[in-house]
């Protein structure tokens, strides 16, 4: 399974698919455990995760460090990952070609790690897997599509300047470990939302 996501990680490395190849630094491929139970995903890198080629290490990932860690969990026991993975230009929100483009890397990276859950972080993503908008309407509750689940919360970045969404991270964060614990146990979740197809 490592060797599998180390493949995918070397594939992201290399891609020039799409024009964020152009004005990249380094791509960003997922980071974290392969065995977790849970896969987050983020919308693209920002500035310092396209100098350091590692997903989350600015401060919206000190952000989603803190809500994990208020519900008890650490990084090493995560999978972290994004929509796109090149920093777009100026930060901007990646589009529907570039999301595209790679949609093929976030498939692989789920169906080899097989999560519990995917945890959306933010609009892009919520866009993106479930076609979904308004993120803040939404965030909080239990999502089913296709036979997985989904978990839909806010992104870390927008808790930067808002104390109030980062409590609310936080209260998600406890939620969705909480979810987590209930599948592990083989209990019956309560789904919020199912969608049909
Ligand atoms: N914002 C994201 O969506 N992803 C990152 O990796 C960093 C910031
Ligand atoms: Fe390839 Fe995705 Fe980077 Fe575009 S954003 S170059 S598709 S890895």
């Amino acid at each position: 399974m490592e060797k599998k996501l180390e493949k995918i990680k070397q594939q992201v490395i290399e891609c020039t698919k799409c024009e964020l190849s152009q004005t990249r630094n380094n791509s960003v491929a997922g980071k974290g455990n392969f065995k977790a139970d849970v896969i987050f995903v983020g919308e693209a890198p920002g500035k310092n995760e396209d100098l350091k080629g590692e997903p989350f290490i600015g401060i919206a990932g000190k952000k989603l460090s803190i809500a994990l860690e208020s519900a008890g969990i650490t990084r090493e026991e995560v999978y972290i990952t994004n929509i796109v993975k090149c920093r777009p230009p100026k930060n901007r929100v990646p589009t529907p070609i570039e999301r595209e483009m790679c949609q093929n890397y976030l498939k692989k990276e789920i169906e080899i790690i097989e999560p519990k859950i995917i945890c959306i972080l933010g609009n892009t993503a919520f866009s993106s897997l479930l076609d979904g908008k308004e993120i803040t309407k939404f965030r909080g509750k239990v999502v089913s599509k296709n036979n997985q689940l989904y978990f839909l919360t806010v992104h870390p970045a927008a808790t930067i300047y808002n104390q109030k969404l980062i409590d609310v991270l936080k209260k998600d964060m406890k939620k969705l470990f909480k979810v987590i614990k209930e599948l592990k146990d083989m209990k019956k979740i309560k789904i919020d939302i199912e969608y049909t197809s």
